[in-house]
């Protein structure tokens, strides 16, 4: 540990030729290498944590479903989470499974990340989905974030561009603080406790969700090294996410867990999802990429667009090499899920009225970005039509989803916009129904819509009847949890 402090001061020795007054960004790399050298020491010494190869790791999540709970305000819903992760430092392989419930969906699916030999899994499809482009360092990054043992090992190979920060007070104890850059991502600020050497706490600012607070709690040693076995996160001071970790198992073989298994139907790889713009029928739009997407409506003299994700501004951009022309007269905004109101800043800038429900008024003025922007606030219906072209908006709320949720639907063209309700696949089969999609297809017998084809907010396959039909076939075999 002194060898390590006194190469960088040697280092400097020769490159000034005196020992004079260490420059600033010097100090501060070299006491940064002081604190990781003790931080390595204390989470187990910089031999077993260098020899660490291979970690595997079952953990149970509770997340709190912040600007995605079915009310737009505080308390926020909470989801369940079961978590596997495998991870094999030497050969880059990276393996993960999350089963569980939130929202209004079932999850069960996995990704297995071994370079020429990488999936995506789907359990509740039973699909398996070749990966074109596997992404080793994005892919593992969040399990490695919230592992301290791993954050050690970034920091053994990365110290040279760690810097120190300065010295906080937290609960009452000093710590120092270092940042740490990894392979992709913004930097990690890494609060280092000044007597115990433990990492207690980690930052990052994540445009546009804001700061990440990363609390590591309750370590234990296991095979001498220190492992967290509780772990908090929250979100711009908002509690987001409770883990506790259940079994953690060091430098065993991950063979078993990169096979695909063979009750698994292999279906076309999953390549990137490159913006698109495809014209449904005449004058009717869906345009996105990277699984957002949003429609647009040519009328007689404006254009209505439908759909509020963070690609509406691109999308229009696109949209105008279609319909040159005309204004956005309406923007319509599905529900106000965090991920589904950024596209009010958009129609806002566009001069356009943003249609949506009273109840969101305040979360899609915050999105909007403008106090002047002007609402329109729709209740159970809302028709827009210029006397040819006709759009019948739809409150299907309260779904397990969301209390307050817009569908969009042509008659003349039988064509429904959804948000959420029905996860179609970009390909391969159509997975049983979630619980949110079976109230989407419960209101949609109710409302007794002539439809034959469903498009969302969330993919690029034009669905049909027939595909959510061939979902509710299966809802007697799935494991939808009563809610
Ligand atoms: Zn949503």
């Amino acid at each position: 540990m002194k060898l390590l402090t006194f190469i960088p001061a040697a280092a400097m020795f020769l490159v000034c030729g005196s020992v004079g007054a260490e420059s600033l960004p010097l100090q501060s790399v070299n006491k940064a290498g002081e604190v990781i050298d003790a931080a390595i020491e204390a989470h187990g010494g910089a031999e077993a944590i260098g020899n660490l190869n291979s970690l595997v790791q079952k953990s149970e999540f509770i997340n709190f479903a912040t600007g995605q709970s079915r009310s737009p305000g505080p308390p926020f819903d909470q989801g369940q989470q079961e978590n596997m992760n495998v991870i094999d430092l030497g050969d880059e392989i990276f393996v993960t499974r999350n089963t569980g419930q939130g929202g209004g969906y079932d999850y069960d699916g996995g990704t297995i990340i071994n370079g020429d030999n990488s999936w995506q899994l789907n359990y509740r499809a039973d699909t398996a989905a070749p990966l074109a482009e596997p992404d080793y360092h994005t892919q593992s990054g969040p399990f490695t974030r919230v592992t301290p043992v791993l954050l050690m090992k970034q920091l053994q190979s990365r110290r040279a561009q760690s810097n120190w920060l300065g010295e906080a007070e937290l609960d009452g104890r000093m710590h120092d603080v270092i940042t740490l850059v990894m392979e992709v991502g913004p930097a990690l600020g890494l609060y280092i406790d000044q007597e115990s050497h433990m990492l207690t706490r980690m930052e990052r600012v994540l445009p546009p969700f804001g700061q990440i607070e990363y609390h590591f709690l309750d370590y234990t040693m296991i095979e001498g090294i220190a492992f967290n076995q509780k772990f908090k996160l929250y979100a711009n001071g908002a509690e987001n996410l409770i883990i506790e970790v259940k079994q953690t198992e060091l430098n065993v073989p991950v063979e078993q867990y990169t096979q695909v298994p063979e009750a698994l139907l292999k279906i076309a790889a999953v390549t990137p999802d490159l913006m698109s713009t495809n014209e449904i029928q005449e004058g009717v739009f869906l345009i996105g990429g990277t699984g957002t997407y949003a429609l647009f409506v040519e009328m007689e003299d404006h254009v209505v667009a439908i759909g509020g994700t963070q690609i509406v501004a691109a999308s229009i951009t696109e949209m105008r090499k279609e319909i040159a022309e005309k204004p956005i007269r309406y923007g319509v905004l599905t529900h106000h899920h965090n991920d589904h109101v950024p596209g009010a800043a958009a129609y806002a800038e566009e001069g356009a009225t943003i249609i949506t429900f009273e109840e969101n008024e305040a979360v899609v003025r915050t999105a909007s970005g403008d106090e002047e922007a002007k609402l329109e606030f729709v209740k159970d219906r809302m028709t827009l039509t210029d006397g040819k072209q006709t759009i019948e908006l739809y409150n299907i709320g309260p779904t397990p989803h969301a209390d307050n949720m817009l569908i969009a639907y042509l008659p003349e063209e039988g064509i429904i916009f959804e948000a959420d309700h029905f996860p179609q696949p970009r390909t391969g089969p159509i997975p049983p129904p979630v619980a949110a999609t079976v109230a989407f297809a419960k209101a949609l017998k109710k409302l007794d819509l002539d439809y034959q084809i469903i498009v969302g907010a969330h993919s690029p396959r034009v669905g049909s009847r027939a595909d959510l039909d061939a979902a509710m076939a299966q809802y007697t075999d799935t494991r939808i949890s009563a809610r």
